[in-house]
């Protein structure tokens, strides 16, 4: 089941932050405990606010995007997590100005930022993310709690998942735009496969990812 490979990637994202072997510098279980931590509350975001969506993914580790658009991935090894942000975002941005934090560096390339963070740097990560998101808004009818077209945070993690582990797919529009593989940074929405209007429902069998653009088109085309 979908659910039990979620289970599953979390469960490896965190055991390949335990040391394998005794004797490791520092106190890695504090690191793992605030680690446990930064994901609870990641997920009572995702819960709370439809702009959130998380994704584990096996070779990469947890990507976060928030209204639809890749804001950062974490890679956990055995000493520290990696953090992988596209360049010039708000939190690129934020990080340059930190001072004395992120110093790790250790490669940069043209569209990535890529550093290892440990327990500093990690915290302060924590506190960017839970301090910018929580008081995000929610302002669309469509993506309030309450509203039948809301998504539950699962089930979009649940589709965000297949995605990026399928490759980036954008499924297209039947009949005009053919499947199509899309760039990491590419802008992507959730979409009900057969429509609220008709009867679709907020299942994880309903929803799926699609590129802003091909789900603007489908809805544009449905009416
Ligand atoms: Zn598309």
């Amino acid at each position: 089941m979908k659910r039990y490979s979620i289970t599953y990637q979390v469960t490896d994202f965190i055991a390949r932050l335990i040391p394998k072997r005794r004797n490791v510098e520092g106190d890695s279980s504090a690191f793992i405990h605030s680690v446990l931590v930064f994901l609870q509350q990641l997920d009572q975001l995702q819960e709370s606010n439809p702009r959130i969506t998380l994704s584990f993914h096996s070779k990469d580790g947890l990507w976060v995007y928030l209204d639809g658009a890749a804001q950062f991935f974490l890679k956990p090894t055995q000493k520290f997590l990696l953090l992988h942000i596209f360049k010039k975002n708000k939190l690129s941005l934020s990080i340059g100005k930190v001072k004395g934090a992120f110093q790790t560096k250790r490669k940069v390339h043209y569209a990535e930022c890529l550093w290892e963070i440990r327990q500093p740097e990690f915290l302060w990560l924590m506190n960017y993310a839970t301090g910018e998101w929580t008081s995000l808004e929610v302002t669309s009818p469509t993506t309030q709690n309450s509203h039948p077209r809301y998504i539950p945070g699962i089930v979009r993690q649940l589709a965000l998942t297949e995605f990026i582990t399928k490759g980036r797919v954008c499924n297209g529009v039947y009949g005009r735009i053919k499947k199509h593989r899309i760039s990491a940074t590419t802008p992507i929405e959730f979409d009900h496969i057969l429509p609220h209007s008709q009867g679709g429902g907020n299942t994880e069998w309903n929803v799926q990812v699609l590129c802003v653009e091909c789900n603007r088109l489908k809805r544009a085309t449905a009416q």
